[in-house]
């Protein structure tokens, strides 16, 4: 038998997020961005609960062969590519869109003698200062884009957002007014929001939201959970209880011996750890659940273990189900105890979490 480490996929939860997201996008079409394995719950597994998505987003050419491969018919967005001259030749096979933010592509474009044209947004660069042209080479690179006979005609202008989960801060209303100014001579479909943005700047809808952390119940807005926007958790992480033992006052739990009994007490010991994705900086006090009961860990994560504070949930025994985040237990809490946000740690999962859906 594998070892207790699940992760269980909420699929009716995947399809209820994609319609919250399109009840608060008020009609724009949304890319459902399923990068990064789906943000750790499974490419192919989440495209199918989000079939009905207007496209797909993806970080790498490869996950666009893997949706292809599965049978999704509808647009697959590489989101930061092509990443060399070769990939051109795969985008097409592929039928894949690509994303033109860089001077380096245009030339790889350039210099592409395959009459079969790609279709392409062009991003613009309006504050994050990662990918995208200046705001000031809008106008000149739709110009060169639209002379290629190797890009079609219907170029979408998109930006990205740097700081969309401060809903009072400055920066987003900034990136998009440079952005609206930039484009607004140009033709084509817009593309700003992503997941915090359509919680939080109504102005950024355009045509096309952009939404990866919602659609897994995620939110990155400080102190609020998907929950709390209407939204469902689709992953839930659980593991069980192998052991629990009594231990006396003054005791040290664990490596580096960094907590300490403060009285006689029963520790629990779950079967998950760092090796399967749960984050070894959890300090103590960090909540989990013992048959639906909130406990704490103490001491430090392990490799393969954890160690619980079972003071809560006297009747725990060995083969009790340990639920560390997901329903009931958000991920958005573990994240603030871990030092990281909800996206790290479900994208986090190796090899050994077994993955059921349900
Ligand atoms: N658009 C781009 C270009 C991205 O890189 C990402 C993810 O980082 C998204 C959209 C989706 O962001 P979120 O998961 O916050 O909705």
């Amino acid at each position: 038998m594998s070892r207790a480490a699940f992760a269980t996929i909420h699929l009716a939860s995947l399809r209820h997020n994609l319609q919250r997201v399109r009840e608060l996008g008020g009609g724009a079409k949304v890319m459902a961005v399923v990068k990064a394995d789906g943000y750790g719950h499974g490419l192919e597994r989440v495209a199918r609960a989000l079939a009905s998505a207007d496209a797909f987003g993806v970080a790498a050419i490869a996950d666009g062969l893997r949706l292809r491969a599965a049978g999704f018919r509808q647009r697959i967005v590489v989101l930061s590519g092509p990443d060399e001259a070769a990939d051109l030749a795969e985008l097409r096979r592929l039928d894949l869109d690509a994303v033109i933010h860089h001077d380096s592509q245009v030339a790889w474009l350039e210099a592409d003698r395959d009459p079969r044209p790609i279709r392409a947004w062009l991003k613009i660069e309006s504050g994050m200062h990662r990918l995208g042209f200046a705001p000031a080479r809008a106008a000149e690179m739709y110009a060169r884009l639209r002379a290629l006979a190797s890009i079609r005609s219907d170029i979408t202008l998109m930006t990205h957002f740097a700081a969309s989960d401060e809903f009072d801060k400055q920066l987003t209303a900034a990136q998009i007014a440079v952005f609206d100014a930039a484009v607004s001579d140009l033709p084509g479909e817009h593309s700003l929001a992503n997941s915090a943005a359509v919680l939080g700047w109504p102005a950024a809808r355009g045509q096309w939201l952009r939404t990866g952390g919602l659609l897994y119940g995620l939110s990155v807005v400080d102190g609020k959970t998907g929950e709390d926007f209407g939204f469902q958790p689709a992953m839930t992480l659980s593991s069980k209880l192998i052991a629990v033992n009594d231990v006396r006052k003054g005791e040290h739990i664990g490596y580096a011996a960094t907590w300490q009994c403060p009285e006689d007490m029963r520790i629990g010991v779950a079967a998950i750890g760092y090796g399967d994705g749960y984050p070894r900086s959890a300090a103590s006090g960090t909540p989990v659940l013992v048959n639906g009961q909130r406990a704490a860990i103490v001491g430090r994560v392990s490799m393969d273990l954890i160690t619980i504070d079972l003071r809560n949930v006297p009747n725990a025994q060995v083969g009790d189900e340990v639920v560390l985040w997901g329903r009931d237990l958000p991920v958005e809490e573990i994240a603030t105890h871990a030092g990281t946000i909800s996206y790290d740690l479900t994208c986090g999962m190796t090899k050994r979490v077994l993955f059921v859906e349900d």
